[in-house]
């Protein structure tokens, strides 16, 4: 019998990969390789996304953004990072003390005033059976979900990044993160989240003089049409059938030359082998995934491996459609909404 855990389970990330390329998305999320020494970004973003979530569990226990309480509370926060701090993650340290310091003392009094939060880190899943008959679990974790001082709902993705330009208007309305995220929020709750944002904070490590610190922050914003949110939820189940039928190709092109998997594909383009270079040269991503391929793949040697999706997957498994969602990020004096109070380290 297929139990839940057995399900495909597909999340935003993964849905635009593929789109982009599937084999890309093969071998990132089936063969689940990648090339080592890339985390230091990655790292930063998590950081600081971890402290935004403790940040903003406070203001739905009812703080004021930028009151005195939420300032210190986040300052001692940051303290206990700073037992951590080894040579290698100072800087890292050093630079996201200050974004969080700046965010909670300047960008949130601005832009949080009167709001009411829903959700913080929000597991969103849903099962949901696709035209083609199969079921599969959507799954993704919205970062803050809460209504405006005019009771609209609205979702927000946290992003950062040293490259500001990279975030714009015209990248809102199509932003496959939060369309996913209201669509699967309207199947679970009944209520569309039209009005989405971008909460994008500048992580550049400036050496010298930083920009004014207005100039740090950008909040951009969006708002779907009922048609739109629609559409896209029919969209979302079209590609999901796709993603699990079609056997993933390549998609060559210029953006190749940014892809870490660049080397593997012109190996294979030439007709060599490319085992011995997905051996020495990538290694295993620790992320689970159960999305399993119609055939097997032709580029590369690695055999794909079919397993629960344990990454995103919260405590309660056996539960499903939106009633086990767990937040990974919980302030020990308030505890989280199952009662399971975990303490942050
Ligand atoms: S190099 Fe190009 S074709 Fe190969 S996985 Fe990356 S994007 Fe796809």
């Amino acid at each position: 019998m297929v139990t839940t855990e057995d399900l495909p389970r597909i999340s935003p990330s993964q849905m635009s990969t593929w789109i982009s390329c599937s084999k890309e998305w093969e071998f990132g999320y089936i063969q689940k390789i990648k090339r080592p020494g890339t985390r230091r970004v990655f790292e930063i973003g998590g950081y600081f996304h971890e402290l935004l979530h403790v940040y903003y569990q406070l203001l739905r226990e009812g703080q004021k953004p930028g009151s005195q309480f939420v300032i210190d509370y986040m300052d001692s926060r940051l303290k206990r990072s700073f037992d951590e701090i080894t040579t290698e993650n100072v800087e890292l340290v050093a630079l996201v003390t200050r974004m969080v310091r700046d965010y909670v003392k300047f960008q949130s009094p601005n832009i949080d005033r009167g709001i009411k939060v829903l959700e913080v880190e929000d597991f969103l899943e849903y099962q949901v059976t696709l035209p083609s008959g199969k079921e599969v679990i959507l799954n993704g974790y919205a970062d803050l979900i809460y209504r405006d001082r005019q009771g609209r709902l609205r979702v927000r993705d946290h992003k950062t990044g040293a490259q500001p330009k990279n975030w714009h208007q015209g990248k809102l309305k199509l932003n496959p993160q939060l369309l996913f995220y209201s669509a699967v929020y309207w199947q679970i709750s009944g209520e569309m989240a039209l009005d989405v944002e971008i909460n994008y904070v500048n992580s550049y490590n400036y050496k010298r003089t930083p920009p004014p610190i207005e100039e740090r922050f950008k909040l951009l914003r969006h708002q779907h049409t009922e048609h739109s949110i629609r559409r896209y939820w029919e969209y979302l189940l079209e590609q999901a059938d796709r993603m699990l039928n079609m056997p993933p190709v390549e998609n060559y092109g210029e953006h190749c030359t940014a892809c870490q998997y660049n080397p593997i594909c012109d190996l294979a383009l030439r007709g060599f082998p490319t085992g011995d270079l997905i051996r020495s040269s990538y290694e295993k991503i620790t992320r689970n995934y159960s999305v399993q391929l119609p055939t097997t793949p032709t580029t590369g040697t690695e055999p794909s491996t079919q397993e629960t999706n344990k990454e995103s997957t919260p405590t309660d498994k056996s539960s499903k459609q939106g009633d086990n969602r767990v937040p990974r990020f919980v302030i020990p004096s308030l505890g989280s909404r199952t009662g399971a109070g975990i303490p942050q380290n």
